[in-house]
């Protein structure tokens, strides 16, 4: 008689919710990884970077789990068929796994809840990616906000009310099944091959998130803490970042606090997966032309800010915050390509990529999401590059052929681009 611990987007022992609680259940603790080919089948590069980190830290699971006699069983199928072996070769007598948030792994986990729920074994998930999750942070009324600013208040009032603790790390606890070592098959077997790609470290910068609300806006300076990726996968604990960040910086805090925003977003609105939060500008006639999307993620725009951000991105996983803003602007507005383009190519770029947050960050660029940019908010490329890079020191680091006064012209000019993307709004909204 087991337990099985399933690991997903929660890759460590430290302060793992739904793992503590299975090591305190009554069963010893099988711990699993699924490297799962309705995901991984759908990546194009074969150098996955992701998938180098994520077989990295299943790598280093597993050994740690090794020095108190266990180890972690790594699967490479379809959740729900490895489940079925899984029940089929051992006593399983409860499932623990942490709660995911995205319409894909919500119908996964319920998939595997039915098939769990006709053999009567329960499936136990707990909040582990989020501070707040689903509808514990609501209006009065009981409806969920839409707008950041109040969300972000009640956020911080409710966690006065019930500040997080962390757990111990679940490795000195002894009630581990325990199994014969074994390494995790390696990249090859499961048809990658390792990206060269540099991975950020998970150390928290506690110096850089101090200086963060005046450094945050630069993309020259390293002023923001990198930590996406790790929050992404779990391989920190988003309620110690929390009371770091409590310590630290408020502005900080802040930004975590959109992350749990479009988490809940995504929750109670699983449709922007796809379609405009606000429906009022479905009849924007996106122009989508092809060979001019080709150039922006080429990084071939002429307009010095947007290229660098693009050469960043397709070179280092990466784009700075502030520039991920003036990019997305950019493709949306300046070139009227639609949204859901530029969300799949930072999607299939980013290290750090989250569903909630790049919807969430895109929606907002084009002005069709939740608390957006008004629509006749026009980021000017070259205003912001002289408010946010004025020495075009992060220009010339990822555009090093780049002179002032020597660079190819714009594709579009701005006047003509912003005149033309107000007209194609308005129209959306006069027949919306
Ligand atoms: P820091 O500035 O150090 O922030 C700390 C953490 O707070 C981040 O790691 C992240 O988890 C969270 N955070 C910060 N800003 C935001 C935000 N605006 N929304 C939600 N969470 C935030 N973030 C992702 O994690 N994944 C994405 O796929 C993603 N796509 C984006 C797409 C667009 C078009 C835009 C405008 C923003 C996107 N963001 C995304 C948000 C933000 O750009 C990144 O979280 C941030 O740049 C990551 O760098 P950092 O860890 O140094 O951030």
């Amino acid at each position: 008689e087991i337990s099985v611990f399933w690991f997903r987007r929660d890759l460590r022992f430290h302060d793992n919710t739904a793992l503590t609680f299975a090591l305190n259940g009554p069963y010893p603790v099988l711990p699993i990884f699924i490297l799962d080919r309705n995901i991984l089948d759908g990546l194009e590069n074969r150098a996955d970077p992701r998938v180098t980190f994520i077989h990295r830290e299943i790598q280093n699971l597993n050994l740690q789990l090794q020095e108190v006699g266990s180890g972690l069983q790594v699967y490479d199928g379809r959740p729900v068929k490895v489940w079925q072996e899984m029940i089929k070769n051992y006593n399983v007598k409860a499932i623990y796994a942490n709660r995911d948030y995205e319409p894909y792994a919500r119908k996964r986990d319920r998939e595997v809840y039915e098939l769990l729920a006709a053999q009567g074994i329960p499936f136990i998930s707990k909040k582990d990616h989020v501070i707040f999750e689903k509808s514990e942070v609501i209006k009065d009324d009981g409806t969920p906000y839409k707008v950041y600013t109040p969300y972000s208040k009640k956020w911080k009032s409710l966690l006065r009310q019930r500040p997080t603790t962390s757990y111990p790390s679940a490795l000195s606890s002894g009630n581990w099944v325990q199994v014969p070592h074994k390494a995790v098959m390696p990249l090859k077997d499961i048809g990658f091959s390792p990206s060269e790609i540099e991975l950020p470290s998970r150390e928290v910068p506690e110096k850089i998130i101090k200086s963060y609300h005046e450094n945050r806006d630069f993309p020259a300076i390293k002023g923001t803490s990198r930590l996406s990726l790790h929050l992404r996968f779990g391989t920190i604990s988003i309620r110690q970042l929390v009371t770091t960040a409590g310590r630290l910086s408020e502005k900080y805090l802040n930004e975590l606090i959109w992350r749990d925003f479009y988490q809940m977003i995504l929750w109670h609105f699983p449709q922007v997966e796809r379609e405009n939060f606000n429906r009022k500008y479905d009849g924007i006639e996106w122009r989508n032309n092809t060979e001019e999307f080709a150039k922006w993620c080429a990084g071939e725009t002429g307009y010095p800010i947007v290229d660098a951000g693009m050469r960043e991105l397709n070179s280092t996983g990466f784009m700075h915050n502030r520039v991920r803003m003036i990019t997305a602007s950019f493709l949306t507005k300046h070139l009227l390509i639609d949204w859901r383009w530029g969300e799949a190519y930072f999607a299939e770029k980013l290290l750090d990529y989250e569903l909630a947050s790049n919807n969430g960050g895109w929606q907002w660029a084009a002005g069709t999401g939740v608390d957006a940019a008004p629509y006749f908010r026009i980021f000017n490329p070259d205003s912001q590059t002289k408010k946010f890079d004025q020495k075009h020191q992060y220009i010339k680091k990822w555009v090093p052929e780049y002179q002032e006064f020597a660079y190819p012209a714009p594709m579009v000019d701005h006047k003509f681009a912003r005149e033309r993307v107000l007209k194609t709004y308005r129209k959306a909204l006069e027949n919306g």
